[in-house]
């Protein structure tokens, strides 16, 4: 008999990343098989993989005009000949927004692919690449159950006070607020709480994901209570290459003055901003603390200095704090970044240990037993989210 698996799906724009989990029970990070991407698409894509222990299993190049669904259905064509023990039972995808009405994972049905269509014009740089995925994996295998997970369903539940823009209601009702996204990552973060911080995990605690897109998850007993991003996935941090937080009027401005188009801002604040913009050297945090340059160090200073600001916002909404913990690319991986945003932060009465920083891999509570709050690295794993929730919907349970 073969072995039932999930392949979990998270496509944009110039790639699409894969993991496939085995289910034969509800998927923990040791069932993963196999890992990878093919990026590059529409220059040169090309498929790479990895197994569990993170050994190549694949490494192939695709002709420049290949479209998504060659790629995927190149794709399909791989699992079968290198994982034929398996037999895929559902993929399951990241989808960035679910809007108001889907907080939930859910089957995806010709209603559900309508409503996520209409919700495309809310993240048009990103929604309609899930959904491509999702189109073309229906032609490739029809029989196949698609599973829609969402990035804003983990913030559902925030109060209206923190969802909405003081803009009229009429505006709200059309799906003018604040949504926040990262949801699939800091749901596997607050899976993850009560192992690492103990009791500390019911209380109140802020989670930092700082990866390529950057932003902040406060929660009260594993819930989000305020987020940094909002309605789109500009707001708040300073990202790679996303401007973060910056007043309405600069916008204005620059259309008033400079003739800028909507297409124009979009370029502006979604791609030449951020670390990029503010550097003009690179939007990778790594180049930027190997260099010497003025405009490198102001970067990641700004970068920390508004990381203070943040977590200084959503201790205000937690009304305190009992511990922060960092994930994502430079969460995880640049003590230098972690040290720096909490010695910006120590008014909060952090005490940490520079030895335990420095060397962390994986979980790590990095606090001295005198700090006043708790501070650790926690992985984040959004695949494993993904895998697991639709497993429990397939199982019929809740997820
Ligand atoms: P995404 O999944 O959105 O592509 P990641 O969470 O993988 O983003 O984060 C990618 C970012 O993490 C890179 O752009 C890089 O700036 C940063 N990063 C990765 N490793 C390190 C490191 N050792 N030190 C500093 N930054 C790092």
């Amino acid at each position: 008999m073969k072995t039932p698996a999930i392949l979990v799906i998270n496509a944009g724009s110039s790639s699409i990343k894969f993991s496939i989990f085995a289910s034969g029970s509800e998927p923990a990070a040791t069932d993963l098989i196999c890992g990878g991407k093919i990026s590059g698409i529409g220059v040169r894509a090309r498929l790479d993989a990895e197994d569990a222990d993170g050994n190549a299993m694949a490494d192939e190049q695709f002709p420049s005009e290949a479209t998504y669904e060659d790629l995927l259905g190149h794709l399909l064509d791989w699992i079968e000949k290198h994982l034929d023990g398996l037999e895929l039972v559902a993929a399951g995808h990241r989808i960035v927004h679910g809007g108001c009405d889907h907080v939930a994972p859910e089957i995806l049905n010709k209603k559900l692919r309508e409503d996520l269509q209409a919700l495309s014009r809310l993240a048009p740089l990103h929604q309609p690449h899930n959904l491509a995925a999702v189109d073309a994996l229906a032609k490739l295998h029809p029989g196949l159950t698609q599973i829609a997970c969402f990035d804003t369903a983990f913030h559902a539940g925030r109060s209206e006070l923190e969802s909405t823009y003081a803009l009229s209601a009429e505006l709200t009702e059309e799906g003018i607020r604040r949504y926040g996204f990262h949801g699939l990552s800091y749901d596997y973060i607050a899976s993850r709480l009560p192992d690492v911080l103990g009791e500390k995990s019911k209380g109140r605690v802020i989670v930092a994901h700082l990866g390529s897109g950057v932003s902040m998850c406060a929660m009260s007993g594993g819930r989000s209570i305020a987020t940094t991003m909002g309605f789109s996935v500009l707001d708040g941090m300073p990202m790679g290459t996303r401007s973060g937080q910056i007043d309405p009027g600069v916008l204005i401005y620059l259309m008033q003055e400079k003739g800028m188009s909507a297409e124009d801002l979009t370029c502006l604040l979604y791609r030449q901003s951020g670390l990029l913009g503010l550097s003009g050297i690179s939007n990778d945090m790594r180049k930027l603390l190997e260099s010497e340059s003025r405009e490198a160090k102001f970067a990641i200073d700004y970068f920390c200095y508004r990381a203070n600001r943040e977590i200084g916002s959503l201790v205000a909404a937690l009304g305190g704090i009992d511990a922060l913990v960092f994930t994502a690319g430079i969460g995880e991986n640049s003590p230098e970044i972690r040290q720096r945003i909490c010695a910006a932060a120590s008014w909060l009465g952090i005490d940490c240990d520079d030895d335990l920083n420095r060397n962390a891999r994986g979980e790590t509570v990095f606090s001295t037993p005198k700090s006043k709050i708790s501070v650790a690295v926690i992985p984040t794993n959004e695949e494993l989210v993904i895998a697991r929730d639709s497993w429990r919907l397939l199982a019929g349970g809740d997820s």
